[in-house]
């Protein structure tokens, strides 16, 4: 059971390496979604506590930035491996505190250990370049350096992959962090930090500082002189906050923010591969992902049969615990968040969007949201501007290439994209227009741990993943040199 899965986690901060219990006494629950349940109690932590961490993670920095490359290397390695192990556990746990279907928290699970693993790979890596300067007078070295402890806030919807996406690259490029988790979802983070202690990680190198005053611990953070990077993953108005805050002591910042990517299909795109993408780009996480597909933009000729089909497959999900046997899709997160899906299609169909399959929450106990699909959508609508985080595809017809180029662009987002054509030479050149900083073509999912996830526009700041990714942790030192 849920309950039975979270009394297996660590339920207090780790700092230091040691399973602190936090300098109060104060615990906040953590809810099953699946029926409101509470699970767990974890240490609420304070502003001392994100301090106490940030120290210990000033002190661990130099021992950290002292091992050798392939040293790190093996410890990120063996969380890879450990990790891979204890992948049945960890899958259960993601699902008992965020509610997901099995099969997504499986896939999650072995996305987030792909980090360790590519950062494994990538921390013997060194790129520095010594090169001759235009005069002849001297050299110019150019070396990266571990930029200094990192301060990493992570959400709830993918509470491992988000966090083994920051700890993994800052721990390669040779920095010491703290993981601020979502409090949704605090108990696999934790679990983790275990993982990456038994790993051999070093006392110090990773803390974890739970909290349900997320505003007051991360701004002493991010006033601490110590503290040198910013990566942060959520709402892109929190992203704006943590700018202005980190920008007092021009903390280096990571971010990645909202999504409202559109999905389009041209009337040449093969039909069942399309509906197939749709499926993936929509309900993977249950349509709660930052790269979730917003807005169907579907041409004329192709749209009844898109709808139909889509329709189809979306009425055929089996809704329901997402422990449970066979199940496609779990609850929501909160009641919050049910509550903002209903908003959104209510407005819609204010609007004249026609309800396909979906559209009326399902009784409680716990948080669920049919899956649903609205045809003809409106522009103007909310539901195209704001991102939906649930399972209900908005699709909306259009007719030329020129006018969908437009209407993708037509947001202050710009995360993913995804095009569906049979016409290689098209889905480039629209793949080049879109203001995206990743775009599927013919494929409905992106995220890869060797590949530069991250947006344009509000969408964020800096890349996550491949070798992109470590460059967000290391400071680029020149030195002219004359011999
Ligand atoms: P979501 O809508 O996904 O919950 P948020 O941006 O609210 O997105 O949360 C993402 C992460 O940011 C969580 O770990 C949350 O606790 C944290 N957070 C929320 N508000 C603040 C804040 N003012 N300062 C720092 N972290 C915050």
């Amino acid at each position: 059971s849920a309950l039975e899965l979270a009394s297996r986690a660590p339920n207090t901060m780790l700092i230091d390496g040691d399973w602190s219990g936090g300098t109060n006494s104060n615990w906040f629950d953590v809810i099953d979604p699946a029926d409101g349940s509470k699970i767990a109690s974890v240490v609420n932590g304070t502003q001392d506590d994100g301090l106490r961490a940030v120290a210990a993670a000033a002190s661990a920095a130099e021992g950290w930035k002292a091992k050798s490359p392939r040293q790190r290397s093996d410890i990120l390695m063996r969380c890879f491996h450990l990790m891979t192990e204890r992948a049945e556990f960890l899958a259960r746990l993601i699902t008992a505190e965020n509610g997901k279907a099995l099969p997504d928290a499986r896939g999650e699970v072995s996305y987030a250990a792909e980090f360790f693993r590519w950062y494994a790979e990538e921390s013997p890596r060194d790129f520095s370049e010594l090169a001759i300067a235009p005069s002849g007078a001297n050299r110019i070295v150019v070396q990266h350096q571990p930029i200094g402890v990192a301060v990493l806030i992570t959400p709830w919807n993918f509470p491992a992959a988000m966090a083994t996406r920051k700890i993994a690259p800052a721990l390669a490029a040779g920095c010491t962090c703290i993981l601020k988790p979502a409090a949704e979802t605090p108990l696999t983070a934790l679990a983790i930090g275990a993982i990456m202690l038994e790993a051999g990680v070093p006392a110090g190198v990773v803390n974890i500082v739970t909290t349900t005053s997320a505003g007051e611990v991360v701004n002493a953070m991010l006033h601490d002189p110590r503290v040198r990077k910013l990566s942060f993953t959520g709402s892109t108005g929190v992203g704006k906050i943590l700018l202005k805050e980190a920008a007092d002591q021009v903390i280096s910042s990571s971010m990645e923010l909202g999504g409202n990517a559109p999905f389009i299909v041209f009337d040449d795109a093969d039909l069942e591969s399309a509906v197939a993408g749709a499926m993936v780009a929509k309900m993977r996480n249950g349509g709660e992902a930052c790269t979730a597909a917003n807005r169907f933009y579907v041409q004329r000729g192709i749209y009844d049969a898109f709808v139909q089909r889509l329709t189809d497959e979306m009425s055929a999900l089996k809704v329901g615990r997402g422990l449970d046997a066979g199940i496609q899709l779990g609850p929501l997160i909160t009641p919050a968040a049910v509550a903002k899906v209903e908003r959104l299609v209510l407005d819609a169909v204010n609007r004249g969007a026609k309800i396909v399959t979906g559209g009326t929450k399902i009784a409680g106990p716990g948080y669920f949201y049919p899956p649903t699909v609205l045809s003809e959508v409106v522009p103007g609508s909310d539901i195209l501007n704001e991102e939906i985080f649930g399972p209900v595809a908005a699709i909306i017809p259009f007719e030329t290439q020129e006018e969908v180029i437009a209407l993708a662009n037509n947001t202050e987002y710009g995360l993913v994209s995804y095009i569906y054509s049979a016409d290689h030479k098209r889905a480039f050149f629209v793949a080049g227009e879109i203001e995206s900083g990743m775009v599927g073509v013919n494929r409905g999912i992106v995220s890869d741990a060797a590949a530069p996830f991250g947006g344009m526009k509000q969408s964020g700041l800096g890349r996550e993943g491949g070798r992109h990714g470590m460059l967000e942790y290391v400071e680029m030192k020149y030195i002219a040199a004359s011999w």
